[in-house]
């Protein structure tokens, strides 16, 4: 008995000479199942792994011919390729899917061989094989890994970045149309710090999957039409809070707001974490393949730049990206620039709002504003490029600096004119954080010499809900300087006065929407009232920010408002300016 391919197989010991009863213990032994058919292609031979993996035994396999084209798998030329094969070079091997006796079909890795006798016919086949199953399981887990998000099960940034570089090939060929949406959670920092990371991740879950029914998955209307299916869409989560949705096929931009517009419907609903009702909101910034950008990077930073949009102008909701975004981007680092400039070279100035007592009709405070003058004589205001600062941290040296600035002016102002005013100074969120704000404020302190008394930070109600604990923690430090601390722009965050009453602030700033539309006869009469009273309650001091009409004064003075600030009483002046208002 020979085997019909003589390959490199001759340099191995010849044990063929071997008592068949040896090499029959061998074979039934070893955990590969063999077949062995006659030369009429009859099954005479199976082993114990045969009937293992096949869940055969050997009475019913024996007398049968070998029956592999069973799977679905593969075409009948697949078949006839490899008997072609095995006859003409009496060797066949390779990955094959077949079906076991309880209908499951599996990858097996067969080798065929033909053996020949003296004549040089045909007397017997081989069939070695095994199943690959577990080592594509394993194959699978590990594309699972590589590729997908391990808490929310979505694709995750390789795959998108797969995708999308997939989605221009194809785009590029047939001319279509590719949508980008990158989502942001709005605060979800926040969630985290208040949560757990466990009730965090729970939630993302959750996200994850509302996610997912937003998008197209397969393409009806291809069906119906009896056309090709479209890829479907894809949502992948890219990092911690984000995520990116790759539109596939759009057939206008459209298509891409009603997306959005899902994804904001769906995040409607209050999700539960630990018994409380948690609302959740996203900012979206939107690009489109090839309108707004020809290769995947340039899309991928349209987006962003959309998305930062979104983000600056107060979060929430979705905006595409335009060509405008685009010179505002540059006009951005244009204005860092300059910006690192003015701090080198004292470009900033601080503007001063008086701030009325209603009880005394006097002024005694003040509120610093900053103020940007350009070279063309334009002031830049300090809503533009605050939040710059911010996002670069250059608010911390130019903060530093208002600082300093103010509590030297305050007692300019008192030298100059015998007044002792308060002065009140705007912290950012960033500053706010920083945990060497409690050194900069006594050290701003200590240099200028100004009565701790005398100072009032103002910080908004999105500062602290950040994190609520550590908020507390900072602002209790900043009042151990003595310092007092005010809440700014009341009414326009989602914290409630009830909430307050946990945060060691002496003064409300009740913001210049409430004081704008109020007129006598109006509701908003009842409402800032009410936050008066409530406020007044709390033993708060009570300042109205943006009056700007003697009817609104009075309006005020009668709901029992402490202070008052606006265009009507003064407008934001330079030094010089309010100190001559002052002397006269
Ligand atoms: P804010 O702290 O609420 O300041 C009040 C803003 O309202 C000022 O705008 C002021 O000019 C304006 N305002 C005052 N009275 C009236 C009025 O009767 N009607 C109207 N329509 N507006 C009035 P400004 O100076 O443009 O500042 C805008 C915001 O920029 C400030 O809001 C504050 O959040 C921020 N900001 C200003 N200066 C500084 C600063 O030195 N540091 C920091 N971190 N932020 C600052
Ligand atoms: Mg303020
Ligand atoms: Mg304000």
């Amino acid at each position: 008995m020979q085997l019909a391919s003589q390959s490199d197989e001759s340099h191995r010991p010849h044990w063929f000479d071997l008592p068949p009863q040896i090499l029959i213990r061998v074979v039934e032994q070893i955990n590969q199942a063999v077949v062995i058919t006659n030369a009429d292609n009859i099954i005479i031979y199976v082993n114990p792994a045969y009937e293992r993996l096949t869940g055969h035994t050997a009475r019913a396999a024996i007398g049968q011919r070998p029956n592999i084209n069973k799977s679905g798998h593969h075409d009948s030329a697949f078949y006839e390729a490899m008997w072609r094969t095995l006859e003409t070079e009496g060797h066949w091997e390779g990955e094959i899917w077949d079906r076991r006796a309880d209908g499951t079909v599996y990858l097996k890795y067969l080798i065929l061989e033909r053996i020949i006798d003296q004549s040089g016919q045909t007397s017997h086949h081989v069939a070695l094989f095994h199943d690959l199953s577990e080592k594509k399981r394993t194959e699978a887990e590990l594309e699972r890994l590589t590729h997908y998000d391990d808490l929310t099960d979505l694709p995750n940034r390789i795959l998108f970045r797969n995708r999308l570089n997939h989605e221009f090939n194809v785009s590029n060929r047939h001319k279509r149309s590719t949508g980008l949406i990158l989502l942001n959670l709005d605060r979800f920092r926040q969630i985290n710090d208040t949560f757990g990371f466990t009730a965090g991740d729970q939630l993302l879950c959750e996200i994850a999957e509302r996610f997912t029914t937003c998008i197209r998955r397969t393409d009806l209307m291809a069906v119906q039409e009896d056309r090709t299916e479209r890829d479907p869409d894809m949502v992948s989560r890219v990092s911690g809070d984000a995520f990116a949705f790759i539109l596939s096929e759009m057939r206008q931009p459209e298509d891409a707001s009603v997306v959005a517009d899902r994804l904001m419907a769906k995040l409607e609903q209050p999700f539960e974490i630990a018994g409380e009702e948690v609302f959740v909101s996203a900012s979206m910034g939107i690009a489109i393949y090839p309108q707004n950008a020809a290769s995947e990077d340039a899309l991928i930073h349209c987006a962003e730049e959309a998305l930062a949009q979104v983000k600056q102008t107060g979060r929430g909701g979705y905006r595409f990206y335009s060509q405008e975004m685009n010179a505002s981007s540059a006009n951005r680092v244009r204005l860092e620039a300059q910006m690192r400039r003015a701090i080198s070279e004292q470009g900033f100035v601080l503007h001063y709002q008086p701030k009325l007592d209603l009880a005394s009709q006097r002024i005694t405070g003040m509120e610093a504003l900053i103020r940007w003058p350009m070279e063309d004589g334009r002031m830049v205001s300090p809503a533009d490029f605050i939040p710059l600062a911010e996002d670069t941290g250059l608010i911390n040296p130019i903060g530093d600096w208002i600082l300093e600035r103010a509590f030297a002016d305050t007692l300019e102002i008192e030298r100059r004119t015998g007044h002792r005013l308060t002065v009140a100074v705007n912290l950012s969120a960033r500053q706010f954080q920083n945990p060497k704000l409690i050194d900069t404020v006594a050290d701003a302190l200590a240099r200028s010499g100004l009565p701790p008394r005398q100072v009032e930070l103002e910080i908004t109600e999105g500062m602290l809900m950040h994190n609520v604990n550590e908020a507390c923690k900072a602002m209790r430090k900043l009042r151990s300087l003595g310092v007092a601390l005010a809440i700014d722009d009341f009414g326009t965050g989602y914290s409630s006065l009830a909430y307050l009453r946990n945060f060691p602030v002496n003064t409300l700033k009740i913001d210049r929407t409430f004081v704008n539309d109020l007129r006598a006869s109006t509701s908003d009469a009842c409402i800032i009232s009410a936050v008066i009273g409530l406020g007044l309650g709390l033993g708060l001091e009570i300042v109205a920010e943006g009056v700007e009409t003697e009817q609104q004064l009075a309006l005020l003075r009668k709901s029992g408002c402490h202070q008052a600030q606006g265009f009507h009483i003064a407008r934001p002046e330079p030094l010089e300016a309010i100190i001559a208002r002052l002397s006269e």
